[in-house]
């Protein structure tokens, strides 16, 4: 592990354009859980009020998100772990491209890499976006709004629906996000993947794209991935654990000067 560790760091040291692809692992300690936890929200709630149409067509699914919205913890004052610090601090260095990320936490944001350094293939959920005006409101303002009884706020400027600014089941993704995403993907030299399984499409194309135009590849993840294989540093770990590890090595291999 710690052999692993020190290449991960010699892989950033030598590196100018890294990115950071990240999934739900890397934000379960801030305490959101990934999706096939037992526990995740989808024990508590049902999946079919997240696919567009029943969302657009039915109030009561509608209600149930806000209801699950005023719960969440996604919004309840979820903080930056320690991995979400580590990859701010590549940003600090000068050597980040950009976070593509599938959450929809804000996390990377909140620990300091600039929004326009985001790509967020999944949207946002600290946002809501209105159906007709496609103005965007901060959630956290529209909650407000929801009393005990659990109100379904509309769009204050022409009444129109409130959707998540979040990609629901049965929607695009975001296509100008998608395409940034995939043409710096092909343009990094270092593409690092920390806590996702790879497995949700076509998010999960992303290193594959990095790879096959010649970037290094690099995983952390608690559980195997279907392009280990593939990479040149496979760690298996708690990312809040392993990336503050890397970055005290890439500290100390830049003061002891090039290797
Ligand atoms: P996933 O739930 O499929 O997989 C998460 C992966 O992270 C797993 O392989 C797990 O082993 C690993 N993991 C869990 N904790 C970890 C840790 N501490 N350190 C390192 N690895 C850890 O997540 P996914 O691949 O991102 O895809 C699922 C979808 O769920 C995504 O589309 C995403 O939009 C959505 N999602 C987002 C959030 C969020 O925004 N935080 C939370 C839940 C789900
Ligand atoms: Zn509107």
């Amino acid at each position: 592990m710690t052999e692993q560790i020190e290449l991960l760091a010699r892989l950033i040291v030598r590196s100018q354009t890294i990115i950071v692809f990240t999934g739900a692992g890397v934000s379960t300690e801030s305490g959101i859980p990934d999706f096939r936890s037992p526990g995740g929200i989808w024990s508590k709630y049902d999946p079919e009020d997240f696919t567009i149409q029943r969302f657009v067509s039915s109030t009561e699914a509608r209600r149930s998100f806000w209801k699950m919205s005023a719960e969440s913890t996604l919004l309840a004052g979820a903080e930056p772990n320690p991995a979400h610090y580590a990859i701010a601090e590549l940003h600090g260095l000068g050597k980040l491209d950009c976070v593509i990320t599938q959450n929809i936490d804000d996390l990377h944001q909140k620990s300091g890499v600039p929004d326009n350094m985001v790509l967020e293939l999944h949207g946002n959920m600290r946002r809501v976006v209105c159906l007709d005006c496609r103005n965007r409101f901060p959630l956290p303002d529209m909650l407000s709004e929801v009393s005990e009884e659990t109100r379904v706020p509309d769009c204050p400027g022409c009444r129109g629906i409130l959707k998540p600014d979040a990609v629901l089941f049965g929607e695009q993704l975001p296509i100008v996000t998608l395409r940034e995403a995939t043409r710096r993907a092909q343009q990094c030299d270092l593409f690092i993947v920390i806590g996702s399984t790879l497995m949700v499409y076509p998010a999960a194309y992303m290193p594959t794209y990095a790879a096959s135009a010649g970037a290094r590849l690099a995983i952390v993840n608690l559980t195997d991935t279907p392009l280990d294989h593939e990479a040149e540093v496979v760690i298996r770990g708690r990312a809040g654990e392993i990336m503050p590890g890397v970055m005290n090595c890439v500290r100390r291999l830049r003061s002891s000067g090039p290797d």
